[in-house]
């Protein structure tokens, strides 16, 4: 028996953001109905579009939440819904207090989790945590699993407040959102259970609506910088833990809806611990002749440089459970490569 059946309505917030289309678009395409959250009418249109170019905009509907932080925001929304599918949160550094990212990621968390709870259909809440909720610093070779929580980046921000490096505040945001969702459940017991999925860096094709490249999100930014010549070839050798693809990651979000032993489990994903270098080899390997013209500035780093030695990710309990294997990682370089390109060419001229 799936845990939520496929044919079920599904409340997906933030629906407009990277992840969250790829998530979209696998929910529908599974049988899923979505009604999708997004902050304004426009952004709810450009889905309709996109999704109606392959015939999947007639079981998807649009719900207007403007700020995931506004108290019993998602009251409305959840009516009738049997699931509930929270990415919605800020993933970026253009702030200047750390509650301005913790206040949306935790609170948007609770009151996802409190309009749930509300609902008595709902049989499961799926949460986009984050290896950021996982990671701290370890002595390598230190292997991290599903049981390790990241203490580091909350007592950062404790001790140094809004002076704290803003990708620590980020790391506290996700990691407090992450342990609020765990302690509404222990203490206020509803009838759904929850699931958490722990991506680090996701990379591939994008699907959302991006007009410039100024909006990118924050990880396929940091790669188009590199595509741009913008990064040195030092900063190629920088290792940045890990990434995953973001077909994977919505893969996952999907199955842990139907996954019955998914329930009250968190997952660690990852495709492979690296730096930039092995991507960039990949794309220098594998781009197309005219690929490589969209991009005649990237950076090539140092080919072949040895990775440098870094901790590792136990992926072990996602393939177990879901049968789960990451895609090829030239797969997920070139296509995000190439999606790059086409935004560059056709939206952002
Ligand atoms: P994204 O494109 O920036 O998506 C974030 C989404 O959250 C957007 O739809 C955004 O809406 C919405 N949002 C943020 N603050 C909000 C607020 N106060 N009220 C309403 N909506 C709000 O980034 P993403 O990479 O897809 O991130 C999606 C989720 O994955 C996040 O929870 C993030 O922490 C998590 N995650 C991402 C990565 C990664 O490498 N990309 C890795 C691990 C976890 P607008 O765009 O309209 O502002």
């Amino acid at each position: 028996m799936p845990a939520v059946p496929t044919d079920s309505l599904v409340l997906l917030t933030g629906a407009s953001g990277y992840l969250a289309v790829h998530v979209l678009q696998q929910l529908l395409e599974r049988g899923f109905r979505v009604r999708g959250t997004v902050r304004s009418k426009d952004k709810g249109d450009y889905l309709k579009q996109l999704l109606a170019k392959d015939g999947l905009d007639s079981k998807f509907e649009v719900a207007i939440v403007e700020d995931v932080e506004k108290p019993n925001a998602f009251d409305e929304a959840v009516k009738g819904v049997d699931a509930v599918v929270h990415t919605a949160s800020p993933f970026h550094f253009n702030v200047s207090k750390a509650d301005e990212l913790i206040g949306p990621a935790v609170q948007g968390t609770l009151s996802a989790l409190r309009a749930a709870s509300q609902e008595p259909k709902v049989k499961r809440v799926v949460i986009t945590a984050s290896f950021a909720c996982v990671v701290e610093p370890k002595e390598p070779v230190y292997t991290f699993t599903e049981k390790d929580w990241n203490n580091f980046s909350t007592q950062q921000v404790e001790e140094k407040g809004d002076d704290c490096d803003k990708s620590q505040m980020y790391r506290a945001s996700k990691t407090l959102a992450e342990r609020a969702a765990w302690d509404f459940v222990d203490k206020e017991k509803p009838s759904f259970d929850l699931t958490t999925i722990q991506p680090p860096l996701i990379f591939g094709p994008l699907l959302h609506q991006c007009e410039k490249p100024e909006s990118l999100n924050t990880s396929v930014n940091n790669f188009y910088q590199f595509l741009e010549g913008n990064k040195s070839a030092e900063d190629a050798q920088t290792g940045f833990g890990s990434f995953v693809d973001v077909r994977d990651v919505a893969h996952l979000h999907v199955e842990s809806l139907v996954k019955e032993e998914a329930g009250n489990e968190r997952f660690l994903v990852a495709t492979a611990d690296t730096s930039y270098q092995p991507l960039l080899d990949l794309f220098f390997q594998h781009a197309s002749p005219a690929l490589k013209d969209a991009f005649p500035s990237a950076q090539k780093g140092n080919p072949g440089a040895p990775k440098p030695t870094q901790n590792v990710i136990d992926t072990s309990k996602a393939r177990r459970v879901f049968g789960w294997a990451p895609k090829d990682p030239k797969d997920t370089v070139i296509d995000m490569a190439q999606s790059l390109s086409e935004y560059k060419k056709q939206k952002w001229t």
